[in-house]
C-alpha cells in the first residue's frame, strides 16, 4: 500500500500545571476548581503600580524537573513579556521565558516495543529529546456559551512548565507512551497532578510525514485542544492520514494550527486571526534574573525521590518481586509508598526468614485488596482506613499460616469498617484463627467418620473424590477455622486405618 511509504514526524509542546499554593509572581492562591474569580489580585490582573515577584518554588519544581529528564540547567535566565491580545489576558502580555528557557537539552525515555509484565532492565528504549523547558505564567478562562462568553481570571499567574520536544516522536503511540511517561514523571515529583482532563497537562502537537528514508522534514501542522492522552493519539492519526492522502493525490500540505475535534473525529483549521502572531517579546523590566547557584541545585538533587522506572527495577532485583508486580505497585508513588511502608512493619515482625516470599505477600494484599478497594470506592490510598500498619498484621498472620487467603480477605473487608480493630482482634472476633493443632482436629475427624459409615465405606472401595465430602463435614463440625491442610492429612490418614483395620 502507497500509505505505508511515509513516515510520521512528531514534536510535542506540553504545559504542565504546577502544584503550588501560591501564584508564580503573587501570593494568591493557586488551587483548581474554585469559584470563578474568587482567586484573582492587582498583581494577577496587572493592574498599574503593581510588582511580580518570583515564588521560588516555581523554580524548585522547574528544576525537579530538569534534573530529572537530565537536562542542562541555565545558570541565568530571564523572563520575557510576550504580548498578545485576547480578553482572557488583562495584563495584554503574558510573562514567559524567550531565549533562556531554565532548563534545555534533557531526554524523556520511553519503552515503545515493552511488554507489559517484561523485566524492565531488558526493555529497550528511545530517547525523546526535550529542547527546554521553560517557566511562565497561564492565563485566565475564557467560557464560551451559547451567546455570550465570559471570564474566570482565576486561572491568571497559574504557574506553567511549558516543555518541547525534538522532532523525536515517529508515531501516535509514541506520543502516548511520552505522554504517559511524562505525567507519572510529574506525579512521582509531586510538581503537578498531570490531570489531563482537568488541564493540568495540555498538549500541542506538531505533525509532518515524508516519504520513508528522505531525511528532511516534511511541512508540518500544529494540533490544539486535545483534552486525553487519547484524543492526542486519535487526533495524530487523522492527521497523519489526512497529510499522507494528500501528498498522494500531489497536493501539499499547509502549516497551520488546527483544533481536534473530538466529537466529529476531524481537524479543523483555527480562524487564521488567532494564528498571526508578532508577539514583541522584551525581557520583563520588572523581574530580575532568575539565577541558580551550585547550592541550590544540590538540593533539589539530594531531595529527588526514587524515579519510577529506577523503584520498579528494585522491587524486582532487590525486594525480589515478579516483574508483575514491581510495575503495578509503582505506576503511582503513593500505593509504592504505601507498599513499602507496610512491607517494613511486617519485617519488624518476621526479623527474616523468606524476605521474597513475604514481600509476595503484602504484594498480593496489596493488589487484590487494596488497590480493588481503591478503584470500588474511587478514593486515594491516603484515605483508605487500613493504613499500612495494619496491612502489615494482617500479612503477619498469613506468614504464621494463622488465616487462609478467604479468612484474609474477610479480614481486610471488617478492617475497612472498623479503623481501630487489629487484624488478630478481628480474626478472633471472627473466628478466623486457623486450627493447625492435630490434638484438637483429630476427633473432629474420627466423629465426622464414625457419623457417615456408609460413605467410609463406599470411600474405601475407591471412590476418592468423597474425601472433599469428609472435609466439608469436618469444616462444618469444627468450632473455628480448622487449617483445610492439616484436616486433609489426618482424614486420609484415619481412612487409611480404618481401610487396615477392615482387611
Ligand atoms: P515554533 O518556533 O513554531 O514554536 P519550533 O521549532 O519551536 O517551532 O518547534 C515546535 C515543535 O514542533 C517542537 O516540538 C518541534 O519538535 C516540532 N517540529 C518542528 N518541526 C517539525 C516538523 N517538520 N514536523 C513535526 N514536528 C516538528
Ligand atoms: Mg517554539
Amino acid at each position: 500500500m502507497a500509505h505505508e511509504t511515509y513516515e510520521p514526524v512528531i514534536g510535542l509542546e506540553v504545559h504542565v500545571q504546577l502544584q503550588t499554593d501560591a501564584k508564580i509572581f503573587s501570593p494568591d492562591a493557586a488551587a483548581f476548581g474554585a469559584d470563578p474569580n474568587t482567586q484573582v489580585d492587582p498583581v494577577s490582573l496587572g493592574h498599574p503600580g503593581t510588582l511580580p515577584v518570583l515564588n521560588e518554588k516555581v523554580v524548585a519544581y522547574a528544576l525537579r524537573l530538569g534534573l530529572a529528564t537530565r537536562c542542562s540547567i541555565a545558570d541565568r535566565s530571564v523572563f520575557a513579556r510576550k504580548h498578545y491580545f485576547y480578553p482572557d489576558l488583562p495584563k495584554g502580555y503574558q510573562i514567559s521565558q524567550y531565549d533562556t528557557p531554565i532548563c534545555y537539552d534533557g531526554f524523556v525515555e520511553i519503552y515503545p516495543e515493552e511488554e507489559e509484565d517484561a523485566n524492565p532492565a531488558e526493555a529497550a528504549s528511545k530517547r525523546i529529546g526535550l529542547t527546554r523547558i521553560h517557566m511562565e505564567e497561564d492565563a485566565g478562562k475564557s467560557i464560551h456559551d451559547a451567546d455570550q462568553t465570559r471570564l474566570d481570571f482565576n486561572r491568571c499567574g497559574v504557574p506553567l512548565l511549558e516543555l518541547v520536544t525534538e522532532p523525536d516522536l515517529r508515531s501516535p503511540r509514541e506520543a502516548y507512551l511520552f505522554l504517559k511517561r511524562l505525567r507519572q514523571l510529574v506525579r512521582y515529583l509531586g510538581i503537578s497532578d498531570g490531570n489531563m482532563e482537568e488541564g493540568s497537562l495540555r498538549c500541542d502537537a506538531n505533525v509532518s510525514v515524508r516519504p520513508r528514508g528522505r531525511e528532511q522534514f516534511g511541512t508540518r501542522t500544529e494540533l490544539k485542544n486535545m483534552n486525553s492522552m487519547r484524543h492526542v493519539e486519535q487526533a495524530l492519526d487523522y492527521e497523519i492520514a489526512r497529510q499522507t492522502a494528500a501528498l498522494e493525490r500531489g497536493d501539499s500540505v499547509t502549516q497551520q494550527t488546527l483544533l481536534w475535534d473530538p466529537d466529529a473525529g476531524t481537524t479543523r483549521p483555527m480562524r487564521s486571526k488567532e494564528e498571526a502572531h508578532d508577539y514583541r517579546y522584551m525581557p520583563d523590566p520588572d523581574l530580575v534574573e532568575v539565577v541558580v547557584d551550585d547550592d541550590q541545585l544540590d538540593e533539589v538533587r539530594a531531595d529527588l525521590p526514587e524515579l519510577p522506572r529506577a523503584r520498579r527495577r528494585r522491587f524486582i532485583e532487590e525486594v525480589g518481586l515478579p516483574p508483575y508486580d514491581a510495575r503495578v505497585l509503582t505506576e503511582e508513588r503513593p500505593v509504592a509508598d504505601y507498599f513499602e511502608a507496610a512491607l517494613d512493619q511486617l519485617f519488624k515482625r518476621t526479623k527474616g526468614g523468606d524476605t521474597d516470599a513475604q514481600a509476595k505477600l503484602v504484594s498480593n494484599l496489596v493488589m487484590s485488596e487494596v488497590l480493588r478497594v481503591l478503584n470500588e470506592r474511587s478514593i486515594e490510598i491516603d484515605d483508605l482506613p487500613v493504613e499500612p500498619e495494619r496491612l502489615a498484621q494482617l500479612a503477619f498472620l498469613r506468614v504464621q499460616d494463622k488465616v487462609s487467603s478467604n479468612g484474609a480477605q474477610e479480614i481486610f473487608e471488617a478492617m475497612m469498617e472498623q479503623p481501630e480493630a487489629s487484624a488478630g482482634k478481628i480474626a478472633d472476633e471472627r473466628d478466623l484463627i486457623q486450627v493447625s493443632d492435630r490434638g484438637a482436629i483429630v476427633p473432629v475427624v474420627e466423629e465426622v467418620l464414625d457419623d457417615n459409615p456408609e460413605q467410609v465405606e463406599t470411600y474405601l472401595d475407591g471412590k476418592d473424590g468423597l474425601l472433599g465430602f469428609f472435609i466439608g463435614q469436618v469444616r462444618r463440625t469444627f468450632d473455628g477455622s480448622p487449617d483445610p491442610e492439616v484436616i486433609q492429612e489426618v482424614l486420609r490418614e484415619k481412612l487409611e486405618a480404618r481401610r487396615q483395620a477392615a482387611e
